[in-house]
């Protein structure tokens, strides 16, 4: 008998190779097993161009109403797209659109299978990312100092009062000089962010910056993390999960010696660089999934990967493709078991456990896609194709 799911999710349907392997997954993996009430939004680069993007906006939106969303992959237009599907403009990349309406934060988590080795020997469980996206030096304000002359930091207050000025070099010849900032607005819902997302995962957080030497800046973002996870104690101690501050260097010394198993949270450039290092480690795209959580909890399930474009290009002539559908399918286990968990049933939960269990034992069972294929020990004979893949794992339900 098919399991209820209380209350609705919302669904945004994508582009291309990612579009093609979610309505195999709706239709072989979730419709025979469970009653959903899904709240349908086509974020295909047609239909955005259509409502003039407006289906992007509404699509939000109902996640700030619901709580929990699973989104397909979807193109964002260049002037390459604007011009292979007949676009009015290069709208603007969905993702962004979203994240700037629900204010989130977006981490990425790998998926362990065990016949796919992680470079890093210690890593058994997945090392969850969570990069600050604002501020820093992707907000800066660079200088090439040309010769002598004295470079001053300036903070001009609106209240009126007195001005700030701090001498940063008196340079004697040429250089260079460079102005980031943060706000504490930004900083704060990061860590709120990331507060609720190892509550959700019910798994270690871990922040790591250098206030050692930055006593004022990165000082500041240690001290509203230290806050922010001060005032959730009572749930982290229920939980039986630590916050723990660390020296950034201290923190990457020990993420390689790590199981895993924790949330990372980085600040801007850390969490662009520890991200892919992160990434790679644990082997492929195909297997990263990413969750956008806002402060307030609502949550947006994605695979990391794109459209696969690629693939789509040959499935469009006729040719048999191996996609591999794991990410997308973790989207939706993790949609899924996010809804079971705020809609307080467990069947719900367990369902989507379950099947997360039959896609990781098919692979260790020997069936994967060919991007798998290529880095598994040992390697099987023969590769499945995306449907085969799907298929295998409906079998096995
Ligand atoms: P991509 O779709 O991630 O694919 C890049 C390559 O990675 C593929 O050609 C394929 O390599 C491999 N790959 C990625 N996912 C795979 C999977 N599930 N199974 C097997 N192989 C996989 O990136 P892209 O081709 O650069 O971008 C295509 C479109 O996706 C773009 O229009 C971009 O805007 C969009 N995009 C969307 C999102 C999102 O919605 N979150 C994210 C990134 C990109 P091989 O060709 O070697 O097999
Ligand atoms: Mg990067």
């Amino acid at each position: 008998m098919a399991i209820s799911v209380k209350n609705p999710i919302v669904e945004m349907d994508g582009d291309e190779m990612t579009r093609i392997i979610w309505k195999m997954i709706k239709e072989k993996l979730l419709f025979p097993h469970l009653k959903l009430d899904l709240k349908y939004y086509d974020l295909g680069v047609q239909h955005r161009d259509e409502t003039d993007d407006q289906v992007t906006i509404d699509a939000a939106n109902a996640v700030k109403e619901f709580g929990v969303g699973v989104k397909c992959a979807t193109i964002t237009p260049n002037a390459a797209r604007v011009k292979e599907y007949s676009l009015k403009q290069a709208w603007k990349s969905p993702n962004g659109t979203i994240r700037s309406i629900l204010d989130g934060t977006v981490f990425r988590k790998p998926i362990i299978v065990r016949n796919i080795p992680p470079a890093v020997r210690s890593w058994k469980r997945p090392i969850s990312i969570g990069r600050h996206a604002y501020g820093d030096i992707y907000r800066s304000v660079e200088y090439k100092v040309p010769g002598a002359g004295k470079a001053e930091l300036v903070f001009t207050p609106s209240a009126g009062g007195e001005k700030v000025s701090l001498v940063i070099q008196d340079f004697k010849g040429p250089g260079v000089l460079m102005g980031i900032h943060n706000t504490e607005k930004s900083i704060r819902s990061f860590a709120r962010a990331c507060i609720n997302y190892a509550l959700g995962e019910k798994c270690d957080l871990w922040f790591g910056a250098k206030d050692t030497i930055s006593k004022t800046y990165h000082g500041f973002f240690k001290e509203v993390f230290d806050q922010e996870a001060e005032a959730r104690k009572a749930d982290f101690e229920k939980l039986g999960i630590r916050y723990r501050y660390m020296l950034i260097d201290d923190a990457v010394a020990q993420i390689m010696k790590a199981e895993g198993g924790m949330l990372w949270a980085c600040m801007n450039y850390d969490g662009d660089v520890m991200s892919d290092m992160v990434a790679s480690g644990f082997g492929s795209l195909g297997l990263m999934t990413s969750v956008l959580v806002s402060p307030e909890g609502k949550y947006v399930y994605e695979a990391a990967h794109g459209t696969v474009m690629r693939h789509y290009y040959e499935h469009l002539k006729g040719n048999p493709t191996s996609t591999n559908s794991v990410a997308s399918i973790f989207a939706w286990t993790g949609a899924i078991a996010r809804r079971g968990e705020t809609d307080g049933t467990p069947d719900v939960v367990n369902f989507a456990r379950k099947l997360e269990s039959i896609v990781i034992k098919t692979i260790e069972g020997g069936v994967m896609t060919k991007d798998l294929a290529a880095i598994a020990e040992p390697k099987p004979g023969k590769y499945a194709l995306t449907e085969e893949f799907i298929d295998q794992i409906a079998r096995q339900w």
